[in-house]
C-alpha cells in the first residue's frame, strides 16, 4: 500500500488554487518527493507533512515547471533542516540543468550544507529495498531523458492460518518464524517448514506515475495493471494540435491508456488554467470512469486490487 499527495497540480504555471509539480509517495518509512516545482517548499509546510526523510527526490524531466523548486528547497534544507544526505535522482539533461541551478546559482562554489547525491536515472530498476521496488521507464515528451516510474511492493506469500491450524501449529511466536521463511520444530519434535503454511507469491501494490508525456502508445506495458496511474492531462482534445506541439497529453488519451492498459484508478494533474476541472473530468470519464482529476493536497492510499 502507497500513500500519495499532491503538493501542486498545475501545469506550466502556479494558479490561484495550484502550485507547481509536486507530490510525495510514501511507502511505510520511506518518501520519495517526485518533481519540485517552484514553491513546492511552501506546499510542504500547508500540507503539514514536513520535511523529514524528503532526502530522496526523483525527477520526470528538466523542465522548469518541475525543478525551480529544488533551489528553495536546498536554501531552507541548508539553514534549518536536519537533513544530512540528499539523493536527487535524475535524467541526463536534467541533472545537467540541476546542477546548474544548485551548484551554480544556490551554491556558486560553496560547501554544500549536507551531502548531495546527483543519481543518474536510466530505464530499469533504480531501487529495491525495504519491500518495494522502484524502477524508471522512458517517456516521450519534449526533449531527452523523460522518465516514468514504477513503484511496486514486492511479492509476498501469504500465511495460511487454516493450514497451520490443520498442522496443529500453536498462535503465536512460531507461526511468526515461518511468516519470516524459518523452519520450526513443534514441542512433539515435528519440523514444520514454511512450504507447509505459505500461500503461492501475491504481487503487491503497483503505483505508476508519468509526469509530463507526449504519447501513450509506448508506455501501455508500463502502466500495465498498475493499481494506480498518476499522469499528465494538460489539454483537451479541442486542442490536440497544441497538446501534439508541446508534447502533452489530452484528458482523453490519458483514460484511454489507462483502459488500454486495464489500470484500477486514473489520477489526472498538471491541469491547465484554460479549462474547467468539470470539462477534464468529463472527457476522461466518459471513457474511464475510475478517475479523479487531482486537486493541491489531495490524499490517496493506492491499495492492490483483489
Ligand atoms: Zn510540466
Ligand atoms: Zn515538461
Amino acid at each position: 500500500m502507497f500513500e500519495l499527495i499532491f503538493l501542486g497540480t498545475s501545469a506550466s504555471a502556479p494558479s490561484v488554487h495550484r502550485g507547481l509539480t509536486s507530490q510525495v509517495v510514501s511507502y511505510r518509512h520511506q518518501r520519495f518527493l517526485i518533481d519540485c516545482g517552484e514553491g513546492t517548499q511552501r506546499q510542504i509546510l500547508r500540507s503539514g507533512i514536513g520535511f523529514r526523510r524528503l532526502n530522496r527526490i526523483l525527477i520526470t524531466h528538466g523542465h522548469l515547471d518541475h525543478i525551480l523548486g529544488l533551489a528553495g528547497l536546498l536554501s531552507t534544507f541548508a539553514r534549518w533542516e536536519a537533513i544530512d544526505d540528499l539523493e536527487i535522482w535524475a535524467g541526463e539533461w536534467a541533472t545537467e540543468r540541476i546542477k546548474d541551478l544548485l551548484f551554480g546559482v544556490v551554491l556558486r562554489g560553496a560547501r554544500p550544507p549536507m551531502k548531495i547525491q546527483m543519481k543518474p536515472i536510466e530505464t530499469g530498476i533504480l531501487l529495491e529495498e525495504n519491500g518495494m521496488r522502484l524502477s524508471a521507464f522512458p517517456v516521450s515528451h519534449r526533449g531527452p531523458g523523460c522518465f516514468g516510474f514504477v513503484f511496486e511492493e514486492l511479492p509476498h506469500r501469504p500465511f495460511l492460518p487454516d493450514r497451520a491450524d490443520e498442522l496443529g501449529i500453536p498462535a503465536g511466536p512460531v507461526r511468526g518464524d515461518l511468516v519470516r521463511g524459518q523452519s520450526v520444530t513443534l514441542s512433539d519434535g515435528r519440523v514444520v517448514t514454511p512450504e507447509e503454511v505459505l500461500g503461492p507469491p501475491r504481487r503487491g501494490t503497483r503505483l505508476v506515475h508519468v509526469g509530463d508525456c507526449g504519447r501513450v502508445d509506448n508506455i501501455v506495458e508500463a502502466c500495465h495493471e498498475a493499481d494506480g496511474l498518476v499522469i499528465e492531462a494538460t489539454y483537451l482534445e479541442s486542442e490536440t494540435d497544441l497538446a501534439r506541439k508541446f508534447g502533452h497529453l489530452t484528458a482523453r488519451q490519458a483514460a484511454e491508456l489507462a483502459q488500454q492498459a486495464k489500470v484500477g484508478h486514473l489520477y489526472l494533474t498538471h491541469i491547465s488554467r484554460r479549462y474547467r476541472v468539470k470539462e477534464v473530468f468529463e472527457e476522461a470519464n466518459a471513457i474511464f470512469p475510475h478517475v479523479t482529476v487531482v486537486r493541491d493536497f489531495d490524499q490517496f492510499t493506492i491499495r492492490r486490487r483483489e
